[in-house]
Order: C-alpha cells, then structure tokens, then sequence
C-alpha cells in the first residue's frame, strides 16, 4: 500500500493570508508526523471566483465567450496555489505550484461539461519522490488545444479526487468549512447529526439531491475508481465523515440522510393529444434545448387528453419554458403550459431502502399529517424524491428527520 495522500482545501480554508498559515502547518504536519507523500489541491480564495464572474458580467453582460471566461476565472486558483506554496515552504518544506497545463490535466467536453480524460502522475511522482510538496490548481483543465477549460463550480473536489484516483491507491481528504455530512442541514434541523461514514450511492444520492458538501462529480469518480474519500474540517482535527464502498452496519439505519432543494421549476402541460409519441416529442425538443429534466409525472389521460408535468434547474426554465410555448403554439394549440418555480424537492436517502419495506407509505403519511401536498415523485433503489410547495420545505425536512433518523423504530 502506498502511501500517497491528496489533502483538498476549499475556499474558506484558504480564504485568507492567515489562513493559507494554517493550511500549510497542517499539510506539514501531514507528511512529518505520518510519512504522507502528500499531494495539494486548493480552491481559489473564498468569494473570488464569484468576483471574477462579476466582473465579467460589469465587462460584458451575458455576452462573453467561453474561452475568456475560462481564461478569467482559472485565474482565482493561479493565486490560492502559487501562495499556498510559498506558505509551506515557509514552514520548512519544499513545495511546488502547479498549474493545470502543468500536469497537464486534461479535458474533453461533452455535453457542454468539461470532463476529465487524462491526468499523467510522472510529474506529481517525481516531486514526490524529491520530497517536494505538489500544489496542484483545483478547477482547471485543459484542452487538446491547451486552452483553459474548468470543471463546472464546486470543481476542486473532482481535481482532488481525480488526482487520487489517478495515483496508485491513494485516499482523499476533502478538508472544508463543515466538518462532515450530516443528516440533514443543520440550520434547518437542530437535532441534524453527523454521520461517520457513507456509501459512494448514498453520497451521490444526497450531493445531487441538494447536500452541498461535494461536488456530485467528484462523487461519480470516487465511486468509480473506489477512491476512499474523507469529509473534514480544515479548522479542527475533529472526525469526519467517510465515504467508502460499504460500512458496519450500513442497512441498518433506513435513511442516513434528508435533503432538500429550492432551485428547480416546474413546467405542466395540459390538455395534451393522449396518443403514441407526444411524450417523446415533448422530450426531444427539450433534448435539443439542452434542457436535462429531472422529475417526470404524466397524469392518466381522460377523453383523449392528458397532462406532463416535468421539473429541470431552475436557471434553464425560461429555456425549457420557451421551448414548450413553442411546440404547443406550432403543433399542440389546444394545449396549454404553466411554469412554477416555488416548488421544491426533498429526498430521503438511504441503503437501508433496500432491504426495508413501507419507506414510501412514511414518507407520505407524515407529510399528509401536516398537511403537506406531494406533487410528484420519483424513486431509486435508495432514494425517494418528491416535489411539493417550496414554503414547506424546512418543515417537510424537519417531520421526516424526526420520524426516521430521531425515532427510526416508531
Ligand atoms: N473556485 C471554483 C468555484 O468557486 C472551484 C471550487 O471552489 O471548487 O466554483
Ligand atoms: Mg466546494
């Protein structure tokens, strides 16, 4: 077993001179105390990405080109790497900067999302074996053009776990603001816990369902490679969470975890043609509008007519909504559309799922008592997903957390 170890810092880690202080003692410690070889991701300093897109809108409105975005905002981890660098060396061990065209990290884009192809380790290797510190640019990547690519926000979790997975057994530390994933949002659910350790599905249910620890990429590729990831404070040595294949008890609980998201918007169809193939008319366009739908409920049709309802991000509604107008004005002019943006999707989460029966039935009667109206639903082996009025959110969180994490045995 090698002893390679990626230790990621997110923006509040490095979000300050002091800060960066901090990160470096830390990593120094890391690789004195255990012997690590430790390889260095970090994001850019708090905030700044978000100024640098700012800036951009000021400069250009929407107008801007890909390429110069990518060029601008790959400048915040420019900064948080080359100064995390000098910050280890300070404490007396060598380190290097390195940038994504360094390694080269590379990408391709599919679906207008920048993916990681390649990443070669000869370079990392060979630092490593020098006993100098890699600080490698989370975010970045970079084309068969070498020109600057990102990997979508949030991205330095999946350079972290990339790089892992891209060195010989090497597990990953995601050192952040929170020290772990708990079962619900602690600000919404007081009695919300952390948990010790996760399966790869399960955090990927939750990161994609609203839980905002990870990247939901960086999840996809820690399952795929089986890269045992860490989830932990960067402020205390306090235990995080671990997000492994399979952990002790892993069904006995039947949901580990609630979350909920407030970002989608719902478009309803009505008084559709109930014939063959309307359905994938309406999804084809949609397809052709980049739109990627996410929840999907198609009311049984009566007197030859029939309703779909269908749920996507929020910021691509007035995409999906225009395309819709269309279609019915051009092909469907019976048909009518609405566009509601104040729903939300609150999921529950678990591998007990699995082997537990009658999680659905809970799920609505406890929404039911409160009088809470479930609009749609969908489901996986470990997840139940289910739309209902935004204005409930916190509360729905808050019932489901007490009737299956507080008191699971009721
Ligand atoms: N700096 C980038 C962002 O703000 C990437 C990251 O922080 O992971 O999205
Ligand atoms: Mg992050």
């Amino acid at each position: 077993m090698s002893n390679y170890l990626v230790m990621k810092f997110g923006g509040t880690s490095v979000g300050s001179s002091e800060r960066i202080g901090e990160v470096a003692k830390r990593v120094v410690r890391q690789v004195k105390k255990h012997g690590d070889k430790v390889v260095v991701v970090v994001s850019a300093m708090s905030g700044e990405t978000n100024r640098l897109i700012e800036l951009a809108r000021k400069v250009a409105g929407d107008g801007y080109k890909a390429r110069e975005y990518h060029q601008l905002v790959t400048a915040g981890e420019q900064v948080s790497v080359a100064l995390t660098a000098m910050a280890i060396e300070r404490e007396g061990l060598p380190a290097q900067s390195l940038l994504a065209h360094q390694i080269p990290i590379k990408t391709n884009t599919v679906f207008g999302q920048n993916l990681i192809s390649e990443i070669p380790v000869d370079k990392l290797k060979s630092l490593l074996d020098r006993g100098i510190v890699p600080v490698v640019a989370g975010f970045q990547g970079v084309n068969d053009s070498l020109e600057y690519t990102t990997l979508g926000r949030g991205g330095s979790d999946t350079t972290a776990v990339a790089v892992a997975a891209a060195l010989d057994s090497c597990r990953c530390v995601i050192l952040t603001d929170v020290d772990g994933v708990y079962t619900a949002l602690p600000s919404i659910c007081k009695k919300a816990r952390k948990l010790k350790a996760l399966t790869y599905e399960e955090m990927l249910e939750l990161a994609s369902s609203g839980a905002k620890v990870l990247q939901t990429r960086s999840v996809s590729l820690a399952s795929k490679f089986k890269v045992p990831t860490l989830v932990c404070s960067s402020f205390s040595d306090a235990a995080g969470t671990e997000i492994v294949e399979e952990y002790e008890g892993m069904e006995d609980a039947v949901v580990s975890g609630i979350t909920c998201r407030t970002d989608e918007a719902k478009i309803t169809l009505r008084n559709l043609p109930d014939q063959p193939g309307v359905a994938a008319r309406i999804f084809k366009v949609l397809g052709d509008a980049e739109v990627v739908v996410d929840m999907i409920v198609q009311s049984e049709g009566s007197s030859g007519r029939a309703a779909i309802s269908f749920t996507c991000a929020q910021e691509f509604s007035k995409v999906a909504y225009d395309a819709m107008l269309k279609l019915i004005q051009q092909e469907m002019s019976e048909s009518s559309i609405e566009l509601d943006t104040n729903i939300a999707k609150l999921s529950v989460v678990g591998e007990g799922m699995r082997t537990h029966a009658g999680v659905a039935y809970k799920v609505f009667e406890v929404l039911g008592e409160e009088g809470i109206n479930v609009d749609m639903i969908t489901t996986s082996e470990i997840k139940i997903s289910v739309a209902i009025e935004e204005k409930y959110s916190e509360l729905a969180v808050r019932v489901l957390h007490e009737r299956f994490i507080e008191r699971p045995e009721s």
